[in-house]
């Protein structure tokens, strides 16, 4: 059976989980803008709240900051990306998390994409890795290390010599697919040809027309993506599905996507 959740908020996320019935649930454990490090906005430490959640049944994922870019080629972005993105695993370790979310980051239109998948080869080599780090597709942007299936061949290509390697695993976002130009039909054998693997499966509709290369999500059956096609990836992934979607639509997309998969 595949589990399905969301995003919640992290002021009570137990909470939020059993208000939409969500089996699993990502929760930030920092402000996601910020290169402070992790400090959960939630009433207990991070084991304490692993436990309750385990108590509860409910599995959790954490996303890391969207201002980690272990790609970048500029000391003063890469460097500190490697320290958070390593806090937020040890983080995510104490929490018993089933997973660390991270996106793939870019390069600048100055630097080969060479330079991007080395820097990811040796942040991963480097990285103290105890709970899966799942490499996200981000949906915008020329010099993206995990926009275009190419690109992300390259990057799986560089990390894969790795000995944390296996160790690592990919999150497929539906909605920065289809605004990436990467068809829905098709995607979940397009994504495998190249990771061998889908951990996570970020389940949200696109506002935006298929190639907009806009990274605005809609709720299910609400936005621009095929819905059949979005079901498809669902069944295909064999992977358990977290909404980053419009929270006051949680309960109905969780309906939608039940109901159909
Ligand atoms: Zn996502």
């Amino acid at each position: 059976m595949t589990l399905f959740g969301a995003h919640v908020d992290p002021a009570d996320p137990l909470a939020a989980a059993q208000e939409i019935g969500a089996e699993i649930i990502q929760v930030n454990i920092g402000d996601p803008q910020s290169w402070k490090a992790p400090a959960p906005r939630f009433p207990w430490d991070l084991e304490e709240f692993g436990a309750r959640a385990a108590e509860a049944g409910i599995g959790i994922y954490v996303h890391s900051p969207f201002v980690i870019n272990v790609a970048s080629t500029n000391n003063r972005i890469r460097i500190p990306s490697r320290k958070l993105l390593q806090q937020h695993l040890d983080a995510a370790a104490r929490l018993g998390a089933w997973g660390v979310i991270v996106h793939g980051g870019h390069v600048t239109a100055n630097d080969p994409m060479e330079a991007g998948f080395e820097n990811w080869f040796k942040a991963v080599d480097g990285l103290r890795i105890e709970v899966p780090l799942l490499i996200e597709n981000t949906a915008g942007g020329n010099h993206a290390m995990a926009r275009r299936w190419e690109n992300l061949a390259r990057l799986w290509q560089a990390i894969s010599t790795s000995n944390n390697a296996k160790r690592v695993g990919f999150c497929l976002d539906t909605c920065h697919a289809h605004a990436s130009g990467n068809p829905l039909q098709g995607l979940v054998d397009d994504v495998l040809a190249i990771t061998g693997r889908i951990d996570l499966v970020h389940l949200n509709d696109s506002r935006d027309t298929e190639g907009s290369g806009a990274d605005r999500h809609a709720n299910l059956g609400k936005g621009q993506a095929d819905p059949d096609w979005l079901v498809e990836v669902m069944r295909r992934a064999q992977a358990p599905a977290i909404l980053e979607t419009p929270s006051e639509g949680h309960t109905d997309d969780l309906e939608w996507i039940r109901s159909r998969v």
